[in-house]
């Protein structure tokens, strides 16, 4: 049994195989993603109905579930094991606007559901359900075995899977320990969790210091200013 952070060979975007079957897999020279033949994999498995598993819960499997759907490949046979507690959901609304205090009319869900930041359908649990897709919420993924085609979560699930597809994001940098990366009052901003906690903070705050001056930092500093705190960049 691999563990997952072993063997994920692309951190940052999507990746999909199909062991034992490399004559249906196309490598595009100019691309590290691989695809292949869904359809053919279809009729090749036999697994309890799951014929792809996307692992991760984020804007990429919501976009792929759109895709999926479109094709008439999601119902019964497409299922999504996510960490996070939440349906897929626009993740770059967490720091324009659901930071805001409430007097601004913070976001919230499941008004940000993938895909509505590209103008499609909110795609929400129900959604999920009405389509015919399995969705596993707050259950990572902790180990995949290629050769059997089966995934294990932290929950203990034995998953059988006839195509996967990874689709695990990025996480934010994190400072060490050592240099107090951990102490309380210090956040990072990825998913909602981190986003409550971050605002719970706020509510308390008289000054916030953000480190790291990109388009994230920037949207946290004049959230920081919405809330009327003493802001530093
Ligand atoms: C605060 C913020 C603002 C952003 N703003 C913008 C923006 O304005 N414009 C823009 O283009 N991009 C923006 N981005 C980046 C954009 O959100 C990402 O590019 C996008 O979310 C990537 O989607 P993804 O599905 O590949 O990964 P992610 O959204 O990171 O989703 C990965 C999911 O996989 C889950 N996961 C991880 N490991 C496991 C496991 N072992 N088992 C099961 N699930 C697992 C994670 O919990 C997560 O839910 C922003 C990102 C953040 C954090």
């Amino acid at each position: 049994m691999a563990s997952l952070s072993n063997s994920l060979q692309l951190k940052h975007g999507l990746t999909s195989w199909c062991p034992g079957s490399s004559s249906l897999t196309r490598r595009l020279p100019s691309s590290s993603i691989r695809f292949r033949s869904f359809v053919v994999a279809a009729s090749s498995f036999s697994n309890d109905n799951r014929e792809f598993v996307i692992v991760g819960g984020g804007n990429a499997a919501g976009y792929a579930a759109r895709t999926f759907v479109e094709h008439g490949m999601a119902d019964g046979k497409l299922c999504i094991v996510s960490k996070e507690a939440y349906a897929p959901y626009e993740r770059p609304a967490l720091t324009k606007g659901y930071l805001f205090p409430l007097d601004k009319k913070p976001a919230r869900l499941p008004g940000f559901h993938t895909c509505v930041g590209s103008g499609g359908e909110r795609q929400t649990p129900e959604w999920y359900k009405e389509k015919g897709i399995e969705m596993i919420y707050e259950d990572p993924v902790t180990g995949i075995d290629t050769e059997k085609q089966t995934l294990t979560t932290n929950s203990g699930k034995l998953l059988k899977y006839g195509s996967l597809i990874i689709a695990t994001g990025c996480t934010a940098s994190r400072f060490p320990d050592k240099i107090g990366g951990n102490l309380p009052g210090v956040h990072y901003i990825r998913d909602v969790a981190d986003a409550n906690s971050l605002i719970s903070s706020l509510e308390k705050a008289q000054k916030v210091v953000i480190v790291g001056g990109g388009y994230i930092g920037m949207e946290v500093a004049a959230a920081a200013v919405a809330w009327k705190l003493d802001t530093s960049v």
